[in-house]
């Protein structure tokens, strides 16, 4: 059993740290205030290439495993920041690094290493199907040489900040295919193409949400695609999509241990300064020991973590591991963020001490992209053998 970091990895850590180290908190408060993308930083991120550590080696990417994309997400929470800006590009890497054609892998993989091309938008979640992904409507017709895309989206995040959108629509009616999860096909999307020379096929309007984040309702007209944007085989797109979810469960989990270990530090710090009653306010109980909890949830949600990705990396099942550590890091990083908010009493509520901000930035973590009763049903069916709910 080995516990410890390589060294690469650990100059990895330190690396990103140091990067991040430049959008200090004023700049995160900043765009949280106006509501505001963080182009600077993620151009930052990605001409380091850290967006690039799931892109294989052939294909002019890092060639890193997920240990390492989560520790580089992990570590841009922890500075202060938000991975939502720019995760979705390791989220959704798979899909096409897995099932893409040699050609498509060519012509869009080093594009996207090199920073030219940005892959941040993955629209999946519509309206009336919400969790029940093989519920959704929207339809990719074959026409020629091409899909016509109808359909409506209610959370497409980051689909004006991206050149190139992950679809997922149906090509066989449901009630043509005997298996629910067949007939859904996957699609990438040249957004340029789309804006330039059909602007009206896609509508799109900006969801205000508690949180600073670019998520949009994505309306799709007639929108006509070329055949070569199909994802490997056509109606094997649920497949191929739940093939991500457990990277994107690990990544997730290493942004809210992120988060968690950011309320913890700044929580003992403020707490070892604040002098009330003649004493620091960390020197009382009532004040310690949710922070020392709040801590030990983190660091034992950390381990599964990398349980996880050391499964994931090494080609093995990790699903059960991938939602579990999903689930306790959202949950650890939910009660570090309460106990950092109740230590800063009054001024846990004033925005310049970002405790407010990251508050309401890790508590989206339990709902999406998938939220945590389906993370539980998951271990419920596939670990402890009880039946399905759905
Ligand atoms: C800020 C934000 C950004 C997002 N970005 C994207 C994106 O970029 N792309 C994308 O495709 N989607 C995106 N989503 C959508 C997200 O993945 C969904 O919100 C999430 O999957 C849940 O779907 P829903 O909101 O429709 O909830 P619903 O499915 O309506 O569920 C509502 C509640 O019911 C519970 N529930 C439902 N069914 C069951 C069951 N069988 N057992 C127990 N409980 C159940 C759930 O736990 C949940 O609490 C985003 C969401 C948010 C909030």
């Amino acid at each position: 059993m080995e516990f410890a970091p390589t060294p690469r990895q650990e100059e990895l850590r330190a690396a990103v740290r140091a990067l991040c180290a430049r959008f200090p908190d004023e700049y995160w408060r900043r765009l949280d205030r106006e509501r505001a993308y963080a182009t600077e930083f993620v151009a930052a991120l990605t001409r380091a290439r850290y967006l690039s550590a799931l892109i294989p080696r052939d294909y002019d990417g890092l060639g890193l495993g997920v240990t390492e994309a989560s520790i580089v997400l992990e570590e841009v929470n922890r500075s202060g920041g938000n991975s939502a800006a720019c995760h979705a590009q390791m989220y959704v890497m798979g899909a096409l690094v897995r099932h893409g054609g040699e050609e498509q892998k060519r012509r869009w993989l080093p594009a996207i290493a090199a920073g030219d091309l940005r892959l941040q938008a993955f629209s999946v979640t519509e309206p009336e199907a919400g969790s029940d992904t093989t519920a959704i409507r929207t339809t990719a017709r074959r026409d020629g040489d091409a899909y016509i895309v109808n359909g409506h989206k209610n959370w497409t995040s980051r689909i004006e900040q991206s050149d190139l959108l992950l679809l997922l629509a149906r090509t066989t009616p449901r009630e043509e295919v005997a298996d629910r999860t067949r007939g859904l096909s996957l699609f990438l999307v040249d957004l340029r193409e789309v804006r330039a020379a059909q602007p009206d096929a896609l509508q799109v309007a900006r969801t205000r949400t508690m949180l600073n984040y670019e998520t949009y309702q994505v309306t799709y007209h007639d929108l006509r695609i070329p055949a070569t944007s199909l994802i490997g085989e056509e109606g094997a797109g649920f497949r191929q999509i739940i093939d991500g979810w457990n990277a994107e469960r690990i990544l997730l989990a290493a942004e809210a241990i992120g988060d968690g270990y950011w309320f913890v530090e700044r929580a003992a710090r403020y707490a070892r300064e604040r002098v009330v009653f003649g004493r620091p306010i960390g020197q009382n109980q009532g004040v310690q020991f949710p922070l020392a909890r709040a801590y030990a949830q983190i660091a034992a949600a950390d381990l599964l973590r990398y349980k996880a990705a050391w499964l994931f990396d090494g080609g093995q099942r990790c699903g059960a591991e991938a939602n579990m550590a999903k689930l306790l890091a959202s949950e650890a990083s939910w009660a570090a963020a309460n106990a950092c908010l109740d230590t800063h009493g009054g001024y846990g509520f004033v925005d310049e001490y970002d405790v407010e901000r990251k508050f309401r930035e890790t508590r989206l973590y339990q709902v999406a992209p998938v939220n945590n009763n389906l993370v539980l049903a998951y271990v419920g069916n596939h670990v402890l053998g009880l039946p399905k709910s759905y």
